[in-house]
């Protein structure tokens, strides 16, 4: 089948976009390949199609567990067989999805970049039927880019195992360093990168200075009718603003990081079909949403780089229609920024302290903890030393880079069960839990294929059918677990923590500058870029942007906050200047010299005008070259 055929077969899609196809003959050559694409423009495609025409698995790295479960979740619904490995599963889910690999079950493999460090999954890996590596998010394995992960870095030793394989990389953000550094550390046999321009024809960016951006903001919903995205940069704003907004009679609902799932999945569903018109978020909304009529994206805390900043702006006016994406700026928000600098990067001995501190908490002796993994409730560790929220936070980050631990946040499964027992056991249950029989009747009438696997449940939605509240869901559960008659893995939000050296004296953690102070400088450059294109007022908008990211940009947007000024401006001046010449020429003639020496006006500019008053029958032109009204 031709990639065309596959592309209709399984997506029902008729033709393929920009660039996507280009990337797959490359992939289809056997060529290292790097894609440089949008958000939103269909990377995805661009290794689903190559590996359903190949024998074999793709195994795709991808640092980000909710994205990986929808990937495979949108890849079953297609009958395309896929699995995903995360630290959040049970040995046994782990045994089964080894073994739909290596017989040949599976066709899409993910992974976060964290397993690869596993020596017993290497083992597995070795053999299974590889055909393609894809790393997604690749700006990651990049320390020049704004999301380093040093996980990413284990990425080229799979390489050695597959050596015939080709690598695809995808990523929507990179900068020029970034594009050569992730080919590097991929060991790409060939430089290969193929790249759609970053221009957005139809999105329009625009910068506010402002004192008051509430009110700004409200100005431009009303001028701006549509669905919107705010974005803000801390949790605790995402509702306030909202509420602000509904008081002012915008329909608006809030989003972040930190809600339940059902809660989440509520927020976007009303905001995507439309009931809510505005949604007030942190970063964390956006991925993997795909909405394409955003109308607008307003970004109320400036972002931390100008990577950020493309991605969540570019999420508006995917369908092609005019769209807009306004930062609002005011003096102060330079100093914040440097605040975060300051955050992101703690005084040394305040990250010693953490350390120190971590292994006390979680009670590791000295010497001990190697390979060990703790439940860590960072919120608690942080109120009994009185430690200060972000610099702690950061802390940890740094030494999970400098090798100290592992310090993993985004720990969000949802609660799975598979039924152990046959069918025919289930009935008359022998259980000390009132509830044990009916929250299994629930399960079996909400969930099907519970007999073949794990099956993702959620204990709401059981308690709502069977009337049973969450507590007792909970308990029948582990009871129905304690009795082999199914499996039941509760979901779990607690970050945690893995000692990947021994616990060492505090004073014996060496950060390295290429941890601590490279990173530091780089932090800095993307704060300088962002504070550049936030108040300097020159050129073009998108014209700057695209030269970021490495792209020549012809000629300027012609829309941005920057070109439309600059529009209204010259239309001011050529009002001003024919005003002037008109005046000049009404008291005496006058020559061109004249009207060049006395107003202060580009001298072709002058030319063009007195020409144009001509054709248009204003100015008269005598033999004698003057002119006059
Ligand atoms: P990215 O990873 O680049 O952000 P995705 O791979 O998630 O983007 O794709 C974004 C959306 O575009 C998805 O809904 C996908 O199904 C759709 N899409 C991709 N390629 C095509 C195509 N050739 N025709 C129509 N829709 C497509
Ligand atoms: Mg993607």
């Amino acid at each position: 089948m031709t990639p065309q055929e596959i592309l209709r077969k399984h997506w029902g899609y008729t033709a393929f976009r920009d660039l996507q196809e280009d990337i797959i003959n490359s992939v289809l050559a056997g060529r290292d390949t790097l894609g440089l694409m949008p958000t939103g423009g269909g990377k995805s495609i661009t290794f689903q199609v190559p590996t359903l025409m190949c024998d074999g698995l793709a195994l795709v790295v991808t640092p980000i567990i909710s994205l990986m479960k929808d990937q495979v979740d949108a890849l079953l619904a297609r009958q395309i067989k896929a699995t995903y490995l995360h630290s959040g599963l049970t040995r046994a889910e782990v045994k089964r999805a080894y073994d739909k690999c290596r017989y040949g079950n599976c066709k899409f493999l993910y992974i976060s970049p964290e397993r690869l460090a596993v020596q017993a999954f290497l083992d597995q890996l070795r053999h299974f039927p590889v055909s393609l590596v894809v790393v997604d998010e690749a700006h990651c394995i990049s320390q020049w880019g704004y999301d380093f992960r040093p996980s990413f870095l284990r990425i080229a030793s799979v390489r050695a195992l597959f050596p015939d394989v080709p690598v695809l990389a995808l990523t929507a953000t990179a900068t020029p360093v970034v594009v050569n550094d992730i080919m590097e550390r991929l060991e790409f046999r060939q430089p290969n990168v193929l790249r759609k321009s970053f221009r957005r024809d139809n999105l329009t960016y625009v910068v506010r200075h402002t004192t008051d951006k509430l009110a700004e903001l409200t100005r431009i919903l009303a001028s701006v009718p549509g669905t919107a995205i705010v974005y803000v940069r801390s949790r605790k704003r995402t509702k306030l603003i909202s509420d602000d907004l509904n008081r002012l009679g915008i329909h608006a609902d809030y989003y972040h990081a930190g809600l339940a799932v059902a809660d989440k999945e509520d927020k976007q569903n009303k905001w995507k079909s439309d009931q809510c018109r505005v949604i007030v978020a942190t970063n964390a909304f956006g991925m993997g949403i795909d909405k394409p009529d955003v109308r607008l994206v307003v970004h109320i805390d400036v972002p931390g780089s100008l990577e950020e900043y493309y991605q969540e702006a570019g999420r508006a006016g995917r369908d092609g229609q005019r769209a807009y994406a306004v930062m609002l700026v005011k003096a102060t928000d330079r100093r914040t920024l440097n605040k975060h600098l300051a955050d992101a990067f703690p005084e040394k001995e305040f990250i010693r302290r953490v350390y120190e501190l971590t292994g006390n908490f979680l009670e590791v002796p000295l010497g001990s903890g190697y390979q060990k993994t703790y439940d860590f409730n960072f919120n608690l560790f942080c109120r009994t030393f009185k430690l200060p929220v972000l610099p702690a936070h950061n802390a940890l980050h740094i030494l999970t880079a400098a090798g100290y631990i592992d310090y993993v946040e985004e720990l969000e499964t949802q609660s799975r069960v598979m039924i152990l027992a046959r069918k025919d056991q289930l009935y008359d249950l022998p259980t000390t839990t009132p509830g044990a029989d009916r929250v299994l009747q629930a399960l079996l009438r909400l969930y099907t294929g519970l007999f073949a696997d794990y099956v993702y449940v959620n204990e709401d939605v059981i308690a709502l059918r069977s009337g049973i509240d969450q507590q007792a869901i909970y308990e029948s559960l582990l009871e129905l677990t304690r009795m082999h008659i199914l499996s039941y893995v509760p979901r779990k939000r607690t970050p945690y923590v893995t000692f990947t050296t021994s616990r060492e004296e505090p004073r014996h953690v060496l950060l390295p500058r290429e941890v601590y102070e490279c990173q530091r400088q780089r932090m800095e450059k993307r704060i300088e870029a962002v504070i550049d294109y936030a108040y300097r007022n020159a050129g073009c908008r998108e014209a700057r942007m695209l030269q970021y990211f490495g792209e020549h940009a012809e000629g300027e947007c012609g829309h941005c906050d920057l070109c439309i000024d600059r529009r209204k401006r010259t239309q001011l001046n050529t009002d001003d200047l024919r005003e002037a010449i008109l005046y000049m020429a009404g008291n005496q003639p006058r020559s061109l010299d004249d009207f060049m020496r006395t107003l202060a006006f580009p001298k072709d500019e002058v030319c063009r005008t007195v020409d144009f008053l001509v054709d248009e029958g204003f100015l008269r032109h005598h033999d004698d070259d003057t002119y006059s009204r």
